[in-house]
């Protein structure tokens, strides 16, 4: 069997991929991204926060996304009962980037993809991981070609970003119970004719339908929009057909953007994914580390999914640089202690959105500025600054804060 050395194997060429296979790339190390897909191809996951910036930027992916002229994402705007609540993220606590984009996700990782390759990362498409074997020294991939040939790829690390298909959790059983409760998913794209002009067609918009029932509205610059429910996967029992009748028929369910897309033809027949959240028992071993999707998803309320990708992609790649330099690293401390730490901040958020009390906060109308803006900072994705108290104080801030508004909601209903 045909045999290739690499210092550093990546399995899959999403934003977390590509973000390991960049920087490894710059500093110097040899690294090859084995990719199961033809680019473009379609992906979920296509509004961003602003955190994600920070780690394009290092690993010197910037530059090629803005010149892509993306829908710029300056904020996030939730509905519900008929009020509005916009969050800014330039006005958020603390420092850190005030926008960021929405993207098409085919064409966005393309472009990734493509800036590796230009900056001579060799990425090879229509190849699947099959199997991965480890010895002290190394892993060994076993890969399948487009040409459906089979060799292996020996490397001193391979990081597994191969997103939901989970190549190592699968292989080395590391699948674990989610730490959250789980919801599932459907959503398309449209073209969408019926766009407001001004902020409203821009911005990104969760329409909250019941508490536990939500609506995505992100529109692109492309003149398409991605459009999608997250609910209960009891919610989506209750719908029969085909994915296109279901959707049609949960379109009724959203006042607001009803009128706009009724009747207009998908762009693609939906897709479906219950149970969306995923976990492991563990994100690292010898010779591997798990990051992005493969490791941990917790839902897409937040649309944190990429951050929290390209965030382990970059961490995961400084670790193997400095373990090939053989300086030693505690990757217990310096990535999964890191990672659980952001990874906490955002479950709760997620846990506390879905019973109710962070839905409370977000739509409540007389906001205490300071309040907004210490929100907005964890909504823009900077879940690991300390001195912002909705950090810091996650798991008891949330549930007191809405617990005040009760309170006060209650003293003018009595008034009244
Ligand atoms: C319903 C839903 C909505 C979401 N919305 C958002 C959102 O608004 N914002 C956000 O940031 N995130 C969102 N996410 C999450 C987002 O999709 C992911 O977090 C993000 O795509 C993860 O990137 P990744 O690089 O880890 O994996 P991916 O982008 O999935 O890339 C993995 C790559 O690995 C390749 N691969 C798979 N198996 C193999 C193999 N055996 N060999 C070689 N290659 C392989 C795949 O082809 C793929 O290209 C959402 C997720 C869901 C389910």
């Amino acid at each position: 069997m045909k045999k290739e050395k690499v210092d550093v194997a990546i399995i899959g060429a999403g934003p977390s991929g590509t973000v390991s296979a960049s920087y490894l790339q710059q500093q110097g190390i040899e690294v090859k991204v084995i990719e199961k897909s033809k680019f473009p191809r379609y992906s979920i996951g296509e509004s961003l926060i602003p955190r994600c910036m920070d780690n394009f930027e290092e690993a010197g992916l910037l530059d090629c996304l803005k010149a892509q002229n993306y829908q710029v994402k300056t904020g996030a705007r939730f509905i519900k009962d008929g009020l509005v609540s916009d969050f800014d993220f330039s006005k958020k606590f603390g420092e850190g980037w005030d926008w960021t984009w929405q993207v098409p996700r085919d064409h966005f990782d393309h472009t990734l993809a493509q800036e590796c390759i230009r900056k001579g990362v060799k990425i090879e498409f229509e190849s699947q991981v099959t199997d991965v074997s480890f010895t002290e020294e190394n892993a060994t991939l076993t890969i399948e070609n487009k040409q459906q040939e089979v060799y292996e790829l020996e490397a001193k690390y391979v990081i597994d970003s191969s997103g939901f298909a989970r190549v190592l959790a699968r292989i080395l059983d590391l699948e674990a119970a989610p730490r959250i409760p789980q919801h599932s998913s459907i959503f398309t794209q449209v073209k969408d004719l019926r766009r407001p002009d001004g902020s409203e067609g821009e911005a990104i918009t969760f329409d909250i339908i019941e508490q536990e029932v939500w609506f995505w509205y992100i529109p692109f610059s492309n003149g398409n929009t991605s459009i999608g429910f997250v609910a209960t996967t009891e919610w989506f029992d209750q719908f029969k057909g085909t994915t296109t009748e279901q959707f049609t028929q949960m379109l009724s369910f959203t006042e607001k953007y009803y009128p706009q897309f009724k009747e207009l033809p998908f762009l693609f027949e939906p897709i479906q994914v219950k149970n969306i959240a995923k976990n492991v028992t563990k994100l690292y071993g010898n010779r591997f580390v798990l990051t992005g999707n493969s490791a941990e998803f917790l839902d897409p309320v937040f649309s944190s999914g990429v951050s929290f990708a390209t965030e382990s992609g970059l961490l995961a790649a400084k670790l193997i640089i400095k373990e090939l330099a053989e300086k030693e690293v505690d990757w217990q401390k310096a990535y999964v202690d890191h990672m659980q730490e952001g990874v906490k901040v955002f479950s709760t958020y997620v846990k506390e959105w879905y019973n109710g009390n962070l839905q409370k906060i977000i739509m409540h109308q007389e906001h205490n500025l300071e309040i907004k803006e210490q929100v907005c900072a964890v909504l823009a994705g900077y879940v690991w600054n300390q001195e912002n108290p909705f950090v810091k104080k996650h798991d008891r801030l949330v549930k007191n804060i809405a617990h005040l508004i009760d309170m006060e909601n209650n003293q003018k209903n009595n008034k009244t």
